[in-house]
C-alpha cells in the first residue's frame, strides 16, 4: 500500500499538531452553543472523529452521504443525497466536516439544503482545501491545510475506496490510476 504513494505531503505527527489547533478554535467558538457535527461520509469520517475528540464542549453528531455524479476525479457539479441526517437541524447551529474542497459543488449542495432547513448558523470545516479547483463560491469557515493540485489518498480520502486507512496524507502514483 504504501508503495504506491509518490510523495507524503502530510505525516501523522504534522496532523495531530494541526488537530490540536483546529480543535482549540473550535473549542473557543462553540462553547455554549452545542452545534451538531454534520460529517460527510464516507471521506471525512477519519478526520472527524479525531477531530470531534478534541473539541471540548457539548455537541450533536450526525451525518450525510452524498454523491457527485460523474468520476470522482472530475465531478460534473450534480450532487445526490445518498444518506440524510437522522434529526432536523430547525435552529441549529451545524458545522459541517468534510475532507477536501474541490469544485465546491457538494458544499454548496449541503449549504442550501441546511439553510432550507432553517439551521441558525452553517459553518464548514475541511482538512484539506484546492481552492484552484473550485467552480463555485464555496469557502470554508475552517481549514487545516490547502494543497496543491494533485490527487490525494490517505487518513479518509481513497481511491476506488482503497488508502482511507493510510494513517498520513500522500499522493497518489500516478501509474496506480493511470492504467
Ligand atoms: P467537490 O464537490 O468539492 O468537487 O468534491 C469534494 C469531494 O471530491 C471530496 O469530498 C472527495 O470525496 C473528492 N475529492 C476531491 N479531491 C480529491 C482528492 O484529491 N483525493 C480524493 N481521494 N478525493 C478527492
Ligand atoms: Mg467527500
Amino acid at each position: 500500500m504504501n508503495n504506491d504513494i509518490e510523495k507524503v505531503l502530510f505525516t501523522e505527527d504534522q496532523i495531530n499538531q494541526r488537530l490540536d489547533e483546529l480543535a482549540a478554535t473550535l473549542t473557543e467558538k462553540y462553547q455554549d452553543k452545542c452545534p451538531v457535527l454534520v460529517t460527510v461520509m464516507t471521506g471525512a469520517m477519519v478526520f472527524s472523529s479525531d477531530l470531534m475528540r478534541r473539541l471540548n464542549f457539548k455537541l450533536n453528531v450526525d451525518y450525510v452521504d452524498v454523491s457527485s455524479y460523474g468520476t470522482e476525479a472530475a465531478s460534473g457539479g450534480e450532487v445526490r443525497l445518498i444518506q440524510d441526517l437522522s434529526a432536523g437541524i430547525k435552529g441549529r447551529d451545524v458545522l459541517i466536516v468534510e475532507d477536501i474542497i474541490d469544485s465546491g459543488h457538494t458544499l454548496k449542495y449541503l449549504n442550501k439544503l441546511f439553510a432550507q432547513r432553517g439551521a441558525n448558523s452553517i459553518k464548514i470545516c475541511a482538512f484539506l482545501d484546492k481552492p484552484d479547483r473550485r467552480e463555485v463560491d464555496v469557502k470554508a469557515d475552517y481549514v487545516g491545510y490547502e494543497v496543491p493540485n494533485e490527487f490525494i489518498v490517505g487518513y479518509g480520502l481513497d481511491y476506488n475506496n482503497l488508502y482511507r486507512n493510510l494513517p498520513y496524507l500522500g499522493i497518489l502514483k500516478r501509474s496506480v490510476y493511470a492504467n
